[in-house]
């Protein structure tokens, strides 16, 4: 078939669909089918799923009010149906005239006058019009292309597209997987006798073939991503570790054990002359910024220089502080760069970075992706690697010359073990599973908006006994306006209501310096409830902090919500974590308050996140860069996603041409994901 003889506005919608090429059409799969194999006697159909009938149109009457609709009555030998269409064109009326045999293909059901069809699909019948010999399927498309030319288009290229076999036929026997030509043409066409189910659940092995493939694909592009990765220069990072002792030394903790492993798997990697990309897991207060803070060290004793970027201000600002207090008491150089500070000051620290003076340089990702020249950057600490992207990977890469920078993205946002084995895979990974020692659990409480006063009791209650408070006004997300007058509102509404109390207020417009005042009076008590925005979503450590009210939390994500809750119970106190919700609620709302409830392990909640939402919405994942699965179900088709990455290994070491072959067919032009 010859692609580029389709007309270009052909070729145009066709693009629309992700469709470039020939054999794009050949996986361009159907989004379901219809079955007009078969023809029901209209007593016998069954109600509520689609059939084809036969009928006889008996009358028909057109009503112009309340609003324009036609109702014709048809008969076949076994019964009547009632036919309606609103909003109608001639030509369907025509179609319904009285005496006219007509097929119709859609879902009866009882109706007030009798059994009905609403919309059918309406074709001409009669005795020598023969039945289709399998089912019909329906593909996903665009405007102006309608199935029809699709289907043809489709045909077209199946007809006359080479499908070669991509998998060796002792592999397909041992995984009991059909061919790949035999698969597309079963599901582009699939015989009459086919159990429906079967496709309509995609469990046919046909389907299984399909997605097998395209996991397949991911997971050979993502672990050859890994190996370019590995064929690049960075500094190798192996100095005595003196730093790292000394900052140890210092420190009021001991590591835990969680900690002191993933201290060792990264100084591995660090000492290692090809980047490091490591994804540093733990959930929220499981100590990632005091391994981060190791791990600088390792750097700056090698003589190197460290980026921390941070998604917010208030978040990098607080790991500036955090580093600086740690630091430099050991005669390291710790820069603040951000998008704020004063012309003289910027400048400053600009030139710091540029002639390496500066050792440890925090900031966020939006200073780091334009201005910033390092002198000599070994080590790249990302914190929130779920807010960042593809791009900014990049981008940062490219600040290092021809020798990459070490990379360590710290992420609380727990990745589903068949996530981090998809989307993640290009990427190393450590976790810290364990706590540090002394932390109390958090209680959780649902409380309903109408029992607000309790809730106020309860915090005064709090105060009284030495605590802090948080509370969390709701994200608002069509305007950020509103979002701050809801939290200036409410805050005027507590200090009113819990006199003697000092409430103080933070959110995202404020000035740096003023969240940075506001920051420092809560961390010193001078501040007992704190109403925030979610800009406290991360990293914000306030030990002494022990009960967190959410409001409206039937409006935010499980990840935001666990996230949120993280802020308390971090000091040796009980903690307490309300979430206030205004009834009431969808069953989607529910089901996500149920988990938030009933779990506070972080994976467990992504993990039904995942369950609830699909992988595209979770954090991260579209920014991932890595391409979207159209096919496979990363949860119901896991058993096929651990085949495809032992598969992937082997065919890597041993197959290259069936590796090359298999990506031009599934992920032409993905060079660009090699090069991160
Ligand atoms: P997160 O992983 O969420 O970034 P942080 O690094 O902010 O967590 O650590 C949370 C709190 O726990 C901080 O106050 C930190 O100093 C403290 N901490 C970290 N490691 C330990 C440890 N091994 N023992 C006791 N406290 C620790
Ligand atoms: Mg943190």
């Amino acid at each position: 078939m010859d692609f580029a003889a389709l007309s270009p506005a052909t070729q145009a919608r066709l693009a629309k669909l992700g469709i470039h090429r020939a054999f794009d059409l050949v996986l361009h799969l159907p989004l379901r089918y219809e079955d007009e194999t078969h023809l029901y006697r209209i007593a016998d159909a069954p109600l509520g799923e689609p059939v084809l009938v036969e009928a006889t149109v008996t009358s028909v009457e057109k009503q112009f009010k309340p609003r324009k609709q036609l109702i014709a009555r048809v008969k076949d030998a076994s019964g009547t149906l009632n036919v309606r269409l609103i909003h109608f064109y001639p030509s369907q009326a025509q179609q319904l005239t009285p005496g006219n045999t007509v097929r119709l293909y859609g879902e009866i059901r009882r109706g007030y006058f009798g059994d009905e069809m609403v919309h059918p699909k309406i074709r001409v019948g009669g005795e020598e019009k023969s039945l289709n010999d399998a089912l019909t399927p329906v593909y996903p498309t665009t405007s102006g292309l309608n199935q029809n030319t699709l289907t043809k288009l489709i045909h077209m290229a199946l007809r006359h597209t080479p499908q070669p076999e991509t998998l060796p036929p002792a592999l397909l026997d041992e995984l009991g997987l059909p061919g790949f030509a035999q698969s597309v043409a079963l599901l582009h066409a699939p015989p009459p006798d086919i159990a429906r189910v079967l496709l309509t659940e995609r469990i046919h092995p046909a389907w299984r073939r399909i997605k097998f493939d395209e996991l397949l694909a991911q997971q050979l592009s993502l672990r050859m991503a890994h190996a370019v990765r590995r064929e690049r220069n960075a500094p190798v990072l192996a100095p005595a570790g003196t730093l790292a002792a000394q900052l140890l030394a210092a420190l009021p903790f001991p590591l835990t054990g969680a900690q002191t492993r993933v201290v060792a798997e990264i100084n591995a990697d660090l000492a290692q002359a090809h980047p490091m990309q490591r994804l540093l897991q733990g959930d929220v207060g499981a100590g990632k910024t005091i391994v981060a803070a190791l791990a600088a060290c390792q750097a700056i004793e090698a003589g190197y220089q460290v980026a921390l970027l941070a998604p917010t201000e208030i978040l990098a600002e607080q790991h500036f502080r955090k580093l600086e207090h740690w630091l430099t008491p050991l005669g390291v150089k710790v820069v603040w760069l951000a998008g704020s500070l004063k012309a003289k000051a910027k400048r400053e620290a600009l030139e710091a970075a540029a002639d390496g003076s500066a050792q440890l340089v925090c900031g966020t990702h939006a200073i780091f992706q334009s201005k910033v020249e390092f002198a000599k950057l070994g080590l790249a600490l990302v914190d929130e690697q779920h807010r960042f992207g593809v791009a900014q990977r990049l981008a940062l890469r490219d600040k290092a010359g021809d020798m990459s920078p070490h990379q360590l993205m710290m992420s609380a946002t727990p990745i589903p073990r068949t996530l981090a084995m998809s989307y993640y895979a290009d990427l190393d990974v450590s976790i810290i599973d364990e706590l540090p020692p002394g932390r109390t659990p958090i209680v959780t409480k649902l409380i309903s908006e109408a029992r607000r006063d309790e809730v106020i009791e309860r915090i005064a209650a709090k105060v009284a006994e030495g605590r802090q408070v948080y509370w969390v006004c709701p994200l608002i997300e069509e305007s950020e306006a509103l979002q701050l007058q809801t939290a200036v509102d409410t805050h005027e509404q507590l200090a009113e209501e819990l006199e003697d109390i000092t409430v103080g207020l933070l959110h995202g417009r404020m000035k740096p310096d003023e969240k940075a005042a506001i920051m420092a009076d809560f961390l010193a008590n001078r501040i007992q409830v704190l109403v925030a925005t979610t800009v406290i979503e991360v990293g914000v450590d306030v030990p002494n902090a022990s009960l967190m009210v959410i409001e409206h939390a039937e409006r935010m994500g499980l990840s935001q919500l666990h996230q949120l809750r993280g802020r308390v119970g971090r000091g040796a106190h009980a903690s307490l974590c309300v979430l206030l919700y205004t009834g009431p609620l969808g069953d989607t709302a529910k089901a996500r308050l149920k988990v938030i409830f009933e779990n506070t392990d972080g994976f467990e909640i992504a993990r039904q996140d995942l369950q609830i939402r699909g992988p595209g919405e979770l954090a991260g994942v579209k920014q991932s860069g890595v391409p979207m699965l159209r096919f496979a179900d990363l949860e119901a088709d896991a058993d096929l996603l651990d085949v495809a990455r032992e598969v992937a290994e082997t065919l890597l070491a041993t197959r290259a041409d069936i590796v090359q072959q298999h990506l031009d067919r599934w992920l032409p032009g993905r060079e660009a994901l090699l090069r991160v």
